[in-house]
């Protein structure tokens, strides 16, 4: 099935205890689609970036095999965010967010991206999601992300854009604000009566919870030894959930808990280097030993008390 993606493309600055990164490749689509894109081929990208923007990071998604004639060149900077770390990588701090070019972005789909059976409406204003919405024709599975920053500012959009996706991928925190609740299970229903059939719950190094109309599925964070910078690690998962289910061309209960596997492996790599490293280097065969991992992590065999 093919996959369409809009969201961020940025530049941005990373701070942990142990190093500084300065206007790395980011951005909520770079990582969305660099991930899916270990899964399937061409993921098709929407987003703006300025004139700024360096030419290696284009020849990198053009390597992974991302169709970019939805990337908008505007002039002007591109998308800047700014973020440090606490020294345990659990929390993070917003230093800086410069709009640049996204300021003033409409996104405009070529024609070829109208028949999108999978849409990612990555973490931006939820008008813009809805423009996307509006020029897809009969999108099989629509899933978006959203921020506090929405949550806080924008709740009539937001809502407007809920009733119309499928599926929702969220983490703990927001999902916790949006639905008023702190309980995961009575914040996940509420927010399964605002539109969406399903809600994916991210928890970082705690995993992530599939919460749908008939239950609940459940995922491991993969164990890791060093985790270097955790930023996009929500993206990358998005990334791998859809790659996965675009692969497979089905939307069957088996194949979506394979794609929360998916996405779990590409985010666990993602937070092993700075920015998209990771997957400079990363391969296929990777990609799917780790999902054997996973399996190995998960599985026991029942056997009755009596
Ligand atoms: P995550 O760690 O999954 O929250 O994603 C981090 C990425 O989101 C970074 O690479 C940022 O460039 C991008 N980002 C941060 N704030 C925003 C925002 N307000 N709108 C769009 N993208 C953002």
């Amino acid at each position: 099935m093919s996959l369409l993606v809009v969201g961020s493309v940025a530049l941005d600055g990373v701070e942990t205890q142990s190093a500084v990164r300065e206007r790395v490749l980011g951005g909520a689509a770079s990582f969305f689609s660099v991930a899916a894109s270990f899964l399937t081929t061409p993921v098709r990208l929407v987003a703006v970036v300025g004139d700024d923007f360096p030419a290696e990071h284009l020849a990198f998604f053009r390597e992974r095999g991302i169709d970019l004639a939805g990337l908008e060149r505007a002039r002007g900077p591109t998308f800047y965010w700014r973020g440090r770390y606490s020294a345990d990588l659990s929390s993070r701090k917003t230093l800086d967010t410069q709009l640049g070019v996204f300021e003033h972005f409409r996104p405009q789909l070529p024609d070829a991206y109208r028949d999108a059976e999978l849409v990612f409406l990555a973490n931006i204003h939820p008008s813009l999601q809805l423009e996307v919405l509006d020029q897809v024709r009969q999108p099989r599975l629509v899933a978006c992300d959203t921020m506090n920053f929405w949550i806080e500012r924008t709740p009539a959009e937001l809502r407007r854009t809920l009733a119309r996706v499928h599926v929702l991928v969220i983490n703990d925190e927001e999902a916790r604000q949006l639905a008023g609740e702190h309980n995961l299970v009575r914040a996940a229903r509420a927010i399964l009566s605002q539109g969406p059939h399903s809600v994916i719950v991210k928890r970082g190094d705690a995993g992530a919870l599939l919460f749908h109309e008939h239950g609940v599925f459940a995922v491991p964070a993969f164990p890791l030894e060093r985790v270097v910078d955790p930023t996009g690690a929500g993206d990358s998962f998005a990334g791998g959930f859809m790659g996965y289910l675009a692969r497979a061309g089905s939307l069957a209960p088996e194949d979506v808990r394979r794609a929360m596997i998916y996405g779990s492996v590409l985010a666990s790599y993602s937070v092993e280097d700075f920015s998209l490293d990771r997957f400079r280097s990363l391969t296929a065969a990777d990609v799917y030993a780790r999902f054997r991992a996973f399996k190995a992590l998960t599985q026991f065999e029942d056997i009755a008390l009596a």
